[in-house]
């Protein structure tokens, strides 16, 4: 794996380096866990009606069942970034995938509400993870402490928002201020400026207010069936579009569905995609960088459930 490619992108891993040498003689456990065939809601971007379109997923369940995989102690090496081995046998950050945050209504399916998470549920949620002393961290200290070893906070965890749903405006990113937290929101570019989605202004707002802002392709299609002009529709020309709402350059992508596959990876570093997030699928031996994994944070559980996944998916 090359990593020279992401110096440039990543000042803050110049500062890191003398702490990497720090850290050389550190010898990380890694504690990882991997689950089979995640599918993430199915979203028709065009749809005017998303909330019921979403078919069952498939994934969920599969959480509890969860093989670990041996621990490997590794360490670093100092004066180089970390290799793939090394990356993934960190032990891993945990991620929480939201979708819609809004208060379910009759016709939301059973499925649909893994997607749907009330409001009162949300900040049920946040707060537990407050209380219970977990910090929000952002893409670039998750790579800084992938590639370096840079030291995370002592509970770390990520909060990434898909789809670009209105509610992670108005309520789910207030929420998470109200905490000193920020999230992570991939954005669907096609879906900017529509009923009950984000417009381009409150991208730019959370983006102003030190959320990270990544891409989720412009109309959801999976990314296992891109080909040619596929790759400059879907990533390409939304990158360029985020970059120009924010102001700042989109390095950070969002799989449609959670779907993947060894050949996008490349296609999105050269697209300037630093990392990548799926869901709860097991990652890439070659670039864990592009095949970070997350969980669905179900509207079903409480905050008691979702501390249980946490832990035991990460
Ligand atoms: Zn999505």
């Amino acid at each position: 794996m090359n990593y020279a490619y992401t110096l440039p992108r990543f000042p803050f891993f110049a500062l890191c380096f003398s702490l990497l040498i720090a850290l050389s003689s550190c010898v990380q456990e890694g504690k990882t866990i991997e689950t089979s065939s995640p599918v993430e809601t199915a979203i028709p971007a065009a749809s005017a009606n998303h909330a019921a379109a979403i078919p069952a997923p498939d994934s969920l369940l599969l959480q509890a069942a969860i093989p670990a995989e041996p621990a490997q102690a590794t360490a670093v090496v100092a004066g180089s970034f970390a290799d793939a081995a090394t990356i993934i046998a960190r032990k891993q950050v945990p991620i929480l995938c939201y979708h819609q945050v809004r208060d379910w209504r009759e016709k939301d399916s059973k499925q649909a509400k893994d997607y749907i998470i009330p409001e009162e549920r949300f900040r049920d949620h946040i707060k537990m993870l407050a209380d219970s002393g977990y910090q929000t961290v952002l893409p670039e200290q998750l790579m800084a402490y992938l590639t370096t070893g840079a030291p995370l906070p002592a509970k770390p965890v990520m909060l990434t928002f898909d789809d670009t749903s209105l509610g992670q405006y108005t309520v789910a990113a207030p929420e998470l201020e109200k905490y000193g937290f920020k999230g992570v929101f991939f954005i669907m570019t096609v879906s900017l400026g529509r009923p009950n989605y984000m417009s381009k202004a409150q991208v730019k707002e959370l983006s102003d207010r030190g959320h990270v802002i990544g891409s989720h392709t412009w109309d959801h299609q999976n990314v296992k069936k891109y080909q040619g002009q596929d790759w400059v529709t879907q990533v390409e020309k939304p990158s360029r579009q985020l970059a120009e709402i924010t102001g700042k350059p989109v390095e950070y992508f969002a799989y449609p569905f959670g779907l993947w596959n060894p050949e996008a990876i490349p296609e999105l570093k050269q697209r300037g995609m630093a990392a990548a997030f799926q869901l709860a699928d097991k990652r890439d031996p070659q670039d864990p960088l592009h095949s970070i994994r997350r969980i669905i944070a179900s509207g079903h559980w409480s905050p008691n459930s979702l501390h249980r996944a946490m832990v035991n998916s990460f």
